[in-house]
């Protein structure tokens, strides 16, 4: 057996394979068939999606696959894993470019194209050729790379892809958990959405800070105790495949005052001169207990948001 799949692990080797046993033993309360409840356990890990593509002559194919993961940053690679039944398998030999594309929330529609669902009006797909290799257009983040190994998978076959090309825009990645899609929440705004009567009492309790051109108010992963209203000037908010810039009437921090342990979540600079408002969370606090009906707006406001991910 060890001689069987040391050979089928060089490139191109056959992957008739001596069969490995299929037995499996499934948790208590998982009956049924067990090839579902693997595949059921396996949907727990959730994932982003991607769309593998190569071209062959003028053909381009391409196929939506979340079984792909970063290997190794020195050299750069990467793996993706194939059903040994897809056309995108047939067309990955030692050598070949193949892109991938990591599709942007609002790309259900592109994913299910590409992998074969097509409904009543499928999406139109454009590519870019990047390294001679289609990208699809408007995805968040693209690679190319080139197959440098093969590997026996069972029914799928795995390709370690050596990376040329590496680029990622700003937006928010398409999931998949529990074989469906899934995206995070979009709005991260929580104390912007009371209503005046309710959120102007608050920031009455705060204190005026003046931050000078470039001068960060926050700064990721450090400790926030405190949220700030933008009152005059322009600052940027800065995560990795984000950036955005807000301006007077605008509040940062809003998420991390609520829970200071985990650190900031984003870089927060001032463009210019800003003038902002600081409420510490101590007088945030203390301002709900004051006034229940905004303790009880927040909750309402927070229930909303666990609502957009189910
Ligand atoms: P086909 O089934 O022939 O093509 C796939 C689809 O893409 C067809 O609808 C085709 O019309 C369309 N298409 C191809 N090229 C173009 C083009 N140039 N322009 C427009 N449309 C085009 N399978 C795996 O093996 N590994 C995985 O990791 C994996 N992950 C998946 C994750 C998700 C979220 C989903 C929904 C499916 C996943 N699949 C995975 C299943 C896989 O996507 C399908 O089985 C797919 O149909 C296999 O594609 P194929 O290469 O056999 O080609």
């Amino acid at each position: 057996m060890e001689s069987a799949i040391a050979s089928a692990e060089a490139f191109g080797a056959s992957y008739d394979v001596a069969p490995l046993s299929e037995a499996l033993e499934l948790g208590e309360g998982l009956e049924g068939d067990p090839a579902v409840a693997f595949r059921r356990t396996l949907g727990m890990f959730a994932t982003g999606v991607t769309v593998l593509s190569t071209r062959v002559a003028d053909q381009v194919h391409g196929m939506t696959a979340n079984a792909f993961m970063s290997v190794s940053l020195r050299p750069p690679l990467v793996l993706v894993s194939i059903d040994r039944r897809a056309k995108m398998g047939a067309l990955m030999h030692e050598g070949t470019r193949f892109g991938v594309s990591v599709l942007e929330a609002r790309q259900t529609a592109l994913s299910d194209r590409f992998a074969g669902r097509i409904g009543d009006d499928p999406p139109e797909a454009t590519f870019e050729i990047v390294h001679e290799t289609p990208l699809v257009e408007g995805a968040l983040a693209h690679l190319v790379a080139r197959v440098v190994r093969s590997y026996w998978g069972g029914d799928h076959s795995l390709f370690l892809g050596q990376v040329e090309f590496a680029r990622y825009g700003e937006g928010r990645p398409l999931l998949f958990h529990g074989g469906r899609y899934e995206r995070l929440i979009e709005d991260p705004r929580v104390f912007s959405q009371l209503p005046r009567e309710l959120l102007d009492p608050i920031l009455a309790l705060g204190e005026e800070r003046d931050f000078t051109d470039g001068e960060a108010l926050m700064r990721i992963g450090e400790a926030g105790s405190d949220l700030l209203l933008v009152v005059e000037g322009s600052v940027r908010v800065e995560r990795p495949g984000f950036s955005t810039t807000i301006g007077p009437g605008e509040l940062v921090g809003e998420i991390e005052v609520l829970d200071p342990g985990r650190g900031r979540l984003a870089d927060i600079h001032a463009i210019g001169a800003v003038r902002a408002i600081g409420v510490s969370r101590e007088r945030l606090l203390s301002a709900l207990e004051a006034d229940p009906r905004a303790a009880v707006a927040l909750i309402e406001v927070l229930a909303a948001r666990f609502r957009e991910t189910v």
